[in-house]
């Protein structure tokens, strides 16, 4: 029998993640070995604190402070410490130095991927990232590998359990959104500080990794419009639910053409109406789903564990065992195609339907100026629906409008909404969101 080579792996972080890692490299090393062709050896674990609590037990030698040394002497290095840096400045010595490259890290993708994409090719080694964009759930490699002989027209995903937890939440029990966000800090679903979660920030990230990858285009975050779930109030989401839709904070990238004929492609987060029969309605809770739509594969959707230390480790080990494999067999690192060249395109090119509410007067001819007004501007209606309301204290009526709209371009649809604003009889725009699935 011959004896299988060692791998060094360097692991940088051991906290919700880096601790399961850790916890499968020494447990499963044999069934590791066997699908790798190669034993891969933890090397050392950095930390900030050596004295920290770990949540597994782990042999205290592994650890140090040092990442800089750790990482030279590497055959593989696992990147699970989060932020800019010291991780950009640590994956990229540890490529210049040969090693192949897995991390988690999606704030940093989105922020510097094309300086970490272009020194992993200039190097020849493999830099993977399945565990940045929803968890465990196998994504990326889908749409690297296995879709790489088709062509992806649309990505829908609901990329952060943070935000679809929420939603949730206020659809099945109506409440308000900061009660909704309340009990997820209480649950663990949400952090302390859940900006970059309900500003839709990270789901922002993922959706520029998403994009990137289906357009063989490299997007970066500010290629992305974005806008969080903050606004989103129970009044929405009730008057979704009658109307047969839920809400969801969607990551969306798709290929257009704009006004001017220009084909590009659209990355935007928003909240989204998604009619209750739309497979992605039925995620719930804090998971995750990716839906995509391609010329031949049709419909595809992937779903699971968007978070948590286990599930996302086990996308860590799937990156791991595949660049060992490349190492042992030899060969060049696997390069991401960029050849698309497609611009991307500002969310007022995107097309689609959108749910308007709007608080008017009650008198006559109201309904019929409002319908003129929005053909005038080429925004056709799908559905209205009227609620009236009388105030008890000044007995004055006034009525609830809720519009749905056939598909029509964003700067139409904003247009539209300005010229409705000015309107006489209009007491207030309440809500003006996205409709997609329709
Ligand atoms: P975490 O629990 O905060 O752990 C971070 C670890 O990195 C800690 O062990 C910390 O050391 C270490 N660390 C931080 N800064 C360091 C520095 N300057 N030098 C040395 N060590 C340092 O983070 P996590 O939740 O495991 O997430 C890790 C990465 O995976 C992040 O990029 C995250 O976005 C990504 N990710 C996480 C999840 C998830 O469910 N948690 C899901 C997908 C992707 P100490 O313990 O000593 O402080």
């Amino acid at each position: 029998m011959t004896e299988l080579r060692t791998l060094k792996v360097a692991l940088l972080g051991c906290g919700n993640v880096g601790a399961q890692v850790a916890r499968i490299l020494i447990d499963d090393a044999g069934a590791l070995a066997s699908r790798t062709g190669a034993r891969l050896e933890l090397a050392g674990i950095a930390v900030r604190n050596l004295e920290a609590e770990r949540d597994v037990e782990l042999p205290q030698e592994l650890f140090t402070t040092d990442a800089e040394t750790l990482v030279k002497d590497a055959d593989l290095v696992i990147e699970l410490m989060g932020g800019i840096e010291p991780a950009r400045t640590l994956i990229l010595t540890a490529m210049r130095n040969g090693a192949c490259v897995v991390t988690g890290n999606k704030a940093l993708l989105a922020q510097d991927g094309p300086t970490l994409y272009e020194e992993a090719d200039k190097a020849g080694v493999q830099l993977s990232y399945e565990a940045a964009v929803a968890g465990a759930i196998p994504i990326l490699r889908p749409i690297r590998d296995s879709l790489s002989g088709d062509r992806i027209t649309r990505v829908l995903g609901i990329v952060n359990g943070t935000t679809n937890f929420i939603l949730d939440q206020m659809d099945s029990t109506g409440a308000q959104f900061a009660d909704a966000l309340a009990e997820a800090q209480r649950l663990g679903y949400a952090e302390a500080d859940p900006t970059a979660d309900v500003e839709g920030y990270d789901a922002a990230a993922k959706a520029a990794i998403l994009a990137s990858l289906s357009f063989h285009t490299r997007f970066a975050l500010e290629d992305v419009s974005c806008e969080g779930i903050t606004a989103v109030s129970a009044a929405d989401i009730a008057a979704a639910k009658e109307a047969g839709f839920v809400i969801k904070l969607l990551a969306i990238a798709e290929k257009l053409t704009d006004e001017d004929g220009k084909t590009g492609v659209s990355v935007r987060v928003h909240p989204t109406l998604l009619p209750r029969e739309h497979p992605l309605a039925a995620v719930r809770g804090a998971f995750n789903a990716v839906f995509i739509e391609a010329e031949n594969a049709g419909e595809l959707m992937f779903y699971g564990q968007g978070a948590g230390g286990t599930p996302t480790a086990s996308a860590v080990l799937g990156d791991l065992v595949s660049a060992a494999r490349r190492i042992v067999l030899g060969g060049p690192g696997r390069t991401e195609t960029t050849t698309g060249h497609v611009p991307a395109l500002p969310i007022a090119a995107a097309v689609t339907s959108y749910y308007i509410g709007l608080d008017v007067a009650d008198q006559p001819g109201v309904l019929a100026r409002i319908a003129q007004l929005f053909a005038e501007h080429g925004v056709s209606i799908e559905i209205m629906r009227q609620t009236i309301h009388r105030d008890a204290d000044s007995n004055v009526e006034s009525a609830e409008l809720r519009i749905v709209t056939h598909r029509a371009r964003e700067s139409a649809l904003a247009a539209t909404v300005e010229a409705v604003k000015g309107l006489d009889v209009i007491n207030s725009v309440t809500s003006v969101l996205r409709v997609e699935g329709v």
